[in-house]
């Protein structure tokens, strides 16, 4: 079995635009300040230039080692620090992931993404399991992305070598407000692991989460941050928080999902070449909040009925609502 995005899907997505990467925060802020509709029009009128405007990619993500975390994340379940009802569950076996992968690329997923809840990924017996696994996803023609936790630049270097595409590691929020949710890493230690990424040629996916209790302004920080990478993070997904009892977010009123609609129309403005992903949340906006968020420029979902730990609309939810708004998955070759 053999899955490859196809050439015709991506020649749009590849034609040449002008990349910023001197945005300064001020601009970014009066872009995210634009009157809504005004905002959306920009925004599909930029995501035309280089992406096809009726194609959505597909990914699915599946946790591979659930919960006991050090870190204190105070928005994730799979925190040891908190009371979240999320079942721990050590590494699992590599075949298993690789025959899930099969299965998610035969229903025309074409990025399969891996999430181990570690502060850092691991040496020895684990990682050369997680090799495995990558190798083997890489093998089936998926694009394979992971999130691990922090990586050294060897261990990149060494997922490069098996197949990987992308690592994940969100920035979450903006430098300030980073500090109020959480204590046991720093931004730097974010920016360094992203920088041994890029260093082994693995694409980049980092994006952040609304809804935590951060400013207009922080919102506008994070994006400010993502942008003024260089390159961009070729993948951005944009979260809304899913509020899981036992965390210390548990509580937070729910984000206006326009917000939503802001954020994702602004990444796609300062961002025109990059993938962007409406990821976890997208149980508690309305399909209408949805497609607001595709002609903002989000090209990407995921599927599957869990993101990690926390739920997902249905797959037949979702090939419904695709189909109604006449959106196509990005087109794979399984054999
Ligand atoms: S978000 Fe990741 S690093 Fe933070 S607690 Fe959860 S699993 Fe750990």
């Amino acid at each position: 079995m053999s899955v490859q995005v196809t050439t015709a899907a991506r020649s749009l997505e590849t034609a040449a635009v002008e990349l910023r990467h001197d945005w300064k925060h001020g601009e970014v802020a009066e872009i995210y300040r634009t009157p809504l509709t005004e905002l959306v029009f920009r925004a599909q009128s930029v995501h035309r230039q280089s992406h096809a405007p009726d194609r959505v990619q597909t990914c699915q993500l599946i946790s591979i080692k659930t919960g006991g975390c050090p870190e204190d994340c105070a928005y994730c379940p799979q925190s040891a620090h908190y009371d979240a009802p999320v079942e721990r569950q050590g590494l699992l076996d590599a075949q298993h992931v690789i025959g899930v992968a099969r299965e998610a690329a035969k229903r025309g997923v074409t990025r399969f993404c891996m999430g181990a809840a570690w502060r850092q990924a691991p040496e020895g017996a684990e990682f050369e399991r997680v090799l495995e696994m990558v190798r083997g996803v890489s093998g089936l023609g998926m694009e394979v992305c992971c999130t691990l936790g922090m990586l050294s630049e060897r261990q990149a270097a060494r997922l490069k070598e098996v197949g990987l595409s992308a690592y994940n590691h969100n920035l979450d929020s903006s430098p300030e407000f980073y500090g109020s949710i959480i204590s046991t890493r720093v931004y730097d230690d974010r920016l360094r692991t992203l920088a041994a990424v890029r260093k082994a040629g693995i694409t980049v996916c980092c994006g952040g989460i609304l809804g935590m209790g951060e400013r207009e302004s922080d919102r506008i920080g994070l994006l400010h941050q993502l942008a003024t990478l260089q390159p961009h993070p070729e993948s951005v997904p944009i979260n809304m928080l899913v509020r899981v009892e036992g965390t210390p977010l548990a509580s937070m009123p729910a984000l206006d999902p326009l917000e939503m609609v802001r954020a994702i129309a602004t990444a796609r403005i300062l961002m025109p070449a990059s993938r962007v992903r409406l990821a976890a949340g997208r149980k508690q906006l309305s399909p209408e909040a949805v497609t607001l968020c595709f002609l903002a420029g989000a090209n990407s979902i995921f599927v599957g009925e869990k993101l990690l730990t926390t739920p997902n609309p249905g797959p037949d939810e979702d090939q419904q609502l695709l189909q109604t708004l006449g959106l196509k998955p990005l087109e794979s070759h399984a054999s």
